[in-house]
Parts: C-alpha cells; structure tokens; sequence
C-alpha cells in the first residue's frame, strides 16, 4: 500500500553533542499545523535504497514554527546514528502529529517536569511554546544526564529561567561537584550531584498538589516514581512519556 504520509525535505542537521543531533525538516503540509507542543511524528528518510523503515520522534520546536520540524534525537542504534549524514534536500516523509503527552499543561498553574537524557524533547517543546505565549505557569524542571557534556540547549533554557516562571535544576550522576557550577548570575540554575532522590525533590519544595511529567527512560521512570512516592505524590497521577525500553 502506499505511504501517504506528507512529504518534507532535511533543511539541516545542527550537532547538540556528540551523541545528540537536531534534524530540520520542511513539511508544507497543514496536517503538522495544528500540533500541541509534546507531540511526537514517525519520520521515514529516502535513501539510494528507498525509503526507511519509520521511527518515532518527538517534535522539539514550538507549534509556532509552522512547516519547520525539529526533531532532536540522540544515537541509539542504526537510524539515529545515520541522522548526521541526512543530507540537506534528501526527501522525509512525516506521519503525525501523534500522542497526547503534555496535552492539557497549560492548565495546571504548578508544573513539575522531569526529563530523563533526550526524554527532554517533550519539555523543549513545551518550554518553547510557553515562552512564545508568555505562559504564567510556575515550572520547576529536572533534567537528569550522566554529566553537563550530555546535555545541551542550555543557553536557552537559561535564558528561559528569565522569560518564564521557570528553576532548572541539572541533576548529574557522574559529577561529585556538580554544585560548584552555579552561576550567581543565573539563581534559578542550578545543579545537584547522583540520581534524583527524594531528597533533591523535596529540597526545591515539590508538592503532591503540582502536576507531574515525567519523560526517560523505563527504568529511569521507576525510580523517579518511587522517589516521588516519598515526597507524597500519587504516582498514577504523573503522565508519562517512553521513548523505547
Ligand atoms: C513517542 C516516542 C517519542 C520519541 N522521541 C524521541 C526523541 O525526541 N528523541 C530521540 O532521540 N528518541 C526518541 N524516541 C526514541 C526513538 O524512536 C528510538 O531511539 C529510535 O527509533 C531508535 O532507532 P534506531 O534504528 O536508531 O535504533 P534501534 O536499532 O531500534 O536500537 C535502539 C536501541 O535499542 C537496542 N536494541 C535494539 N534491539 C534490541 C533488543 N532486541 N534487545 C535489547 N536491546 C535492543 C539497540 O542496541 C539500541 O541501543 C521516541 C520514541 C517514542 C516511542
């Protein structure tokens, strides 16, 4: 059967690290012009030998970038280490948007998220779109990488800190010091050494009345949960994105 999934083409590849790329596709098609930040699109690529099998990514940019996608996606297996070499014009094909994540976050006045590695995606997007809006919203967001050299956007997320109601708190698993990289400048950054644990949560006042995102990986996901049990937050109640296993 034919896919009749809209056709784009690569606009650019940025590099985010070393293990992290940013793909920019053109897709002049309505069907991506209704999306909600924290959406997700399959993308196909056509290559020599004829179009890819599709793999799932979250749309990092705002809706308000219209035909632009952004996707950010980290080297996972053969895929996603090939995005680097996507050469700019090569035709994308792009199904979506799906998902529902994040769907109602404007809602909630008190917003806590937390993004394990690229389960970061989700929360750029809707960073990006609360900061176009001018959103209210009071957001403290737990980004937990192995180090800062993992983690990237993040002039931009500082910069949000000022924008936006917003406390970014880095939690870094292999830094002892991790504190010794706070900026005066920049109070709502800041930096936790280990794994998030109940009693970072609880060290930035989360409360069980805040609504709760969490994005990562599985086994990630069931700590973080289980901390959260500790800090008296219902763990049904937190919405939930997995990327894979
Ligand atoms: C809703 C959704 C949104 C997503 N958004 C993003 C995003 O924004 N950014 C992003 O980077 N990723 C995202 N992902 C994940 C992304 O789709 C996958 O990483 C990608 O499709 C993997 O494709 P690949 O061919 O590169 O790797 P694959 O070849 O599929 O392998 C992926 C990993 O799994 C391992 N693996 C494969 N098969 C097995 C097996 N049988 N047993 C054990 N391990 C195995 C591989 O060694 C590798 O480490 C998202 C996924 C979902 C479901």
């Amino acid at each position: 059967m034919p896919d009749a999934a809209p056709e784009g083409k690569v606009l650019a590849v940025i590099k985010e690290t070393d293990q992290t790329n940013s793909l920019v596709v053109d897709l002049p098609n309505r069907s991506f012009l209704e999306r909600k930040p924290g959406q997700y699109a399959t993308i196909r690529i056509k290559r020599a030998d004829g179009w890819s099998e599709p793999h799932p990514f979250t749309i990092s940019c705002p809706p308000a970038e219209g035909s632009l996608l952004r996707f950010t996606i980290k080297k996972a297996g053969g895929f996603t280490s090939a995005v680097p070499d996507f050469p700019p014009g090569a035709p994308v094909r792009c199904a979506g948007p799906f998902g529902a994540f994040c769907k109602d976050i404007e809602t909630h006045n008190e917003i806590v998220m937390i993004a394990g590695g690229v389960g970061i995606t989700p929360f750029l997007s809707v960073l990006r779109h609360f900061r176009d809006i001018k959103a209210q919203n009071r957001i403290q967001l737990f980004w937990c990488n192995k180090t800062l050299g993992d983690a990237f956007s993040l002039n931009e997320l500082a910069g949000m800190t000022r924008e936006l109601s917003l406390r970014v708190v880095h939690v870094l698993s292999r830094e002892k010091n991790a504190a010794n990289r706070h900026d005066p400048s920049l109070p709502a950054v800041t930096y936790e050494s280990g794994r998030l644990a109940r009693n970072t949560l609880l060290k930035y006042g989360v409360t069980p009345g805040a609504a709760y995102y969490l994005c990562g990986p599985g086994a990630m996901q069931d700590t973080v949960l289980a901390e959260l049990a500790g800090c008296g937050v219902d763990p049904g109640k937190v919405e939930r994105e997995k990327f894979g296993r």
